[in-house]
């Protein structure tokens, strides 16, 4: 039987009928809606244009939009644009980095391959290019991303200016394929950086929160083209936790997602793949976030039940076992609108913070989505979480219309506490001194910052209280 909204309806009637009307009315009348949520854009002043990101936590009624569709005019737009100004992809980041009341820059315009050596394994895109349009265009000159986060929606100059990461040991985060890249700084010069010509520049450049100015190229190490084997099964969350290291050290990408209230969780496995491919249906990922919710609206005031439910529905072993070439199997989409936090936890601290985060979401009934688990290989960019040595990836998610103010109350003091660095993208609550104590790097980051943006151009109040600008 599939895990869907139909069957956990059924699979709870029976047992629905001889427990106590009372509890459950005072479990429907719970409100999980966050105070001032609106799914609208907002509206504008006359003249003014507005935006908002993905899930709806940011919005902005910026003076000018910006589309730029060259280079040139990129560094026009920031010669003469109100400040502050602030470069964004596609809104996939939660957080505050880019909502500008000033200028707000697009270059979506400033895409598409523009060279490649197929033998050296190298390509320039433009950095406005999205990393699933990226993929399909490098797999046109038998080229690819060695990993790739959840959705591909993303643009790459977006990607890796949050250190956008998939899962793998061995796999650091996407930002690291980044060999130079072209920037346009606050006065509108057009900057060329690459290790020689620049190395702390690009060291600095490849996290950069849209802080040094406006990436317009990147300059890419690439894989040759490679399938994979992908696997999807379910698991106790114990056993698989028991399993986790042998796991990561054994598969080329693995991850877990834990189902709330449950004890069961989703773990998937990707391993290089030789010989003829099956491919993939079509994800029902969205299907079982859905009956994951009704699961939780229905019978969340009563966990024993809702986890009868849940177990009676679920289903047991392998749910995929499917090969098909590795940029249509490491991302899916995400249709189901959330807000999440992700905090980074050095690979040593990770399964005791693990061990402890779990108890705290059976206990907070209205988590339903899963939690989601990752490693990713240590890189040496300044801004990169993962510096230093490699981290375990914990998140945690609401629905984009649902309260998740817990998540800073009672979830982030324990990440922080494991020596979490959060997600850049991603809710979090921590500013300059923090940040500073978390970065060994973070005070030559700023001051690389104010030589190239003197006037604070690329500052919103969001990034002041991240540098610790006044
Ligand atoms: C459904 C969903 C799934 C996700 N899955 C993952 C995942 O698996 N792994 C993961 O690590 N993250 C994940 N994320 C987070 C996401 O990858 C990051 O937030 C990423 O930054 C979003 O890219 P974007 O193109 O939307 O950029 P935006 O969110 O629009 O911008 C991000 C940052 O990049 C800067 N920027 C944008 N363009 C430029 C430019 N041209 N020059 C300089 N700076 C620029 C912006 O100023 C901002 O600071 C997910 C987010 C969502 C909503």
């Amino acid at each position: 039987m599939k895990f869907s909204r139909r069957n956990i309806l059924l699979g709870g009637a029976a047992t629905l009928v001889a427990v106590p009307v009372v509890a459950q009315g005072m479990w429907s009348a719970k409100d999980f809606e966050r105070p001032g949520f609106d799914a609208n854009l907002p509206t504008p002043p006359t003249g003014e244009k507005a935006w908002m990101n993905w899930s709806g936590a940011q919005k902005a009624t910026p003076k000018q939009f910006g589309v730029p569709q060259n280079v040139k005019a990129v560094a026009d737009l920031v010669a003469t644009a109100p400040a502050p100004i602030r470069p964004v992809g596609t809104g996939h980041s939660f957080t505050g980095l880019v909502p500008s009341e000033g200028t707000i820059v697009d270059i979506s315009g400033v895409s598409g391959l523009l060279a490649h050596d197929t033998a050296a394994q190298t390509a320039s895109l433009g950095a406005g290019t999205r990393l699933n349009q990226a993929a399909r265009l490098l797999e046109g000159v038998g080229l690819g991303f060695a990993n790739m986060p959840d959705i591909d929606v993303q643009t790459m100059a977006g990607a890796f200016s949050t250190a956008t990461h998939g899962t793998g040991l061995k796999l650091p985060a996407m930002h690291d394929y980044v060999q130079g890249f072209q920037l346009v700084t606050a006065g509108g010069e057009i900057k060329e950086v690459s290790a020689t010509s620049n190395p702390h520049l690009l060291q600095a450049g490849k996290v950069s929160l849209g802080a040094l100015g406006v990436i317009t190229r990147y300059d890419l190490k690439l894989e040759k083209l490679f399938n994979l084997h992908r696997r999807v099964w379910t698991v106790q969350m114990d056993e698989i936790m028991d399993q986790f290291e042998e796991r990561i050290n054994t598969h080329r990408n693995f991850e877990l997602l834990y189902i709330p209230g449950t004890g069961v969780a989703a773990a998937l496995s990707h391993d290089l793949h030789e010989g003829d491919v099956t491919g993939r249906a079509a994800s029902e990922d969205e299907d079982i976030v859905e009956a994951l919710q009704q699961l939780r609206d229905i019978f969340g005031w009563w966990p024993w039940l809702r986890k009868q439910v849940a177990l009676s529905q679920l289903p047991e072993g392998v749910l995929e076992d499917v090969s098909d070439s590795a940029r249509k199997l490491l991302s899916t989409s995400r249709v189901t609108k959330f807000n999440e936090m992700e905090y980074h936890i050095p690979l040593e601290n990770g399964m005791k913070t693990l061990r402890e985060i779990l108890p705290m979401v059976e206990r907070k009934n209205e988590i339903f989505f899963p939690v989601e688990v990752r490693v990713t290989e240590q890189d040496d960019a300044w801004l990169s979480p993962f510096q230093g040595g490699p981290r375990m990836s914990i998140a945690l998610h609401a629905k984009a219309n649902e309260r998740y103010d817990y998540l800073f109350e009672e979830f982030e003091p324990v990440l922080r506490r494991n020596g979490g660095r959060p997600h850049w993208g991603k809710h979090h609550s921590l500013s300059a001194a923090e940040l500073a104590a978390l970065y060994p790097d973070f005070a030559r980051f700023n001051e690389v910052r104010r030589e190239l943006d003197p006037e604070g151009k690329f500052v919103s109040p969001y990034m002041a209280n991240l540098w610790g600008d006044a």
